[in-house]
């Protein structure tokens, strides 16, 4: 067996294969145009100090901003605010829902075994955690009891992701669950209707996929997952050939 083979094994998606197409072009040309600063907003300052706005932060300005943020209710729970992880120059980047209690206590996004199940996906299209992906939620704070971030919630924290994004600047995002997929997108619609399809979010292609915690809980789904994961590595492709034309 064939490490991809073992890889799909774990997955649960042997001896099913929906596509045969090569998955060997995921790095992208590093010199194509990246997509202009975002506009967002400031959060509530809760020190005395001055604090730029999240719009212009740098990485070391976010990371202490969320650390000691109180936008929200959500800061009330958590042992420790997660930011994200991985490769800050990273041409795929991940979004989820927020923390759960393993992520809550490492501080760090997907570490139980819906992160492992992540790892699991990204080997299967070749891709590693830290190496050139980079992996967030939407919310940095643990909602109590696993629940999903209410949207006053999301509202609080999303220009922190908003600006997470515009300092990586990846070439492609997926969504992962209809949190991260309507908070992003600033639409409704339920997951389904949002599969398929190469979205924008400000100038870059977003696709959506099932969050992998659900997917641990609906084996049926995982292999709609894979068709998502080889539909995005296929839009990567194709944003690699348009970046080589052009260049
Ligand atoms: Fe601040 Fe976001 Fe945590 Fe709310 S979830 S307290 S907005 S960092």
């Amino acid at each position: 067996m064939t490490r991809r083979e073992r890889i799909l094994a774990e997955l649960g998606l042997t001896p099913l294969w929906l596509h045969r197409r090569r998955l060997d072009s995921l790095r992208t040309a590093s010199d194509s145009p990246r997509h202009s600063t975002s506009h967002v907003t400031m959060p509530e300052p809760h020190t005395g100090q001055a604090v730029r706005p999240v719009e212009v932060m740098d990485w070391k300005e976010l990371t202490e901003a969320v650390a000691t943020c109180r936008a929200c209710a959500l800061h009330k729970n958590r042992k420790q605010a997660v930011l994200g992880v991985g490769d800050k120059e990273a041409d795929w980047m991940f979004v989820g829902e927020g923390p759960g209690a393993e992520e809550d206590a490492r501080g760090e996004p997907f570490v139980g075994q819906a992160g492992k199940l992540l790892d699991n996906m990204l080997s299967a299209i070749g891709l590693k955690r830290g190496n050139n992906v980079y992996i967030a939620n939407v919310v940095k704070c643990r909602p109590p009891g696993n629940r999903n971030p209410a949207p006053a919630e999301t509202q609080a924290c999303q220009s922190f992701l908003d600006r997470q994004v515009a300092l990586i600047q990846p070439r492609l995002i997926v969504a992962l669950g209809k949190v991260a997929a309507t908070t992003l997108l600033a639409c409704g619609g339920t997951l389904g209707s949002m599969r398929n399809t190469v979205h924008d979010y400000r100038g870059i292609p977003l696709i959506v996929t099932y969050h992998p915690a659900y997917l641990l809980r609906s084996l049926t789904d995982k292999a709609k997952a894979w068709e998502d994961l080889c539909f995005a590595v296929e839009t990567m492709s194709g944003l690699s050939t348009a970046a080589r034309s052009v260049g």
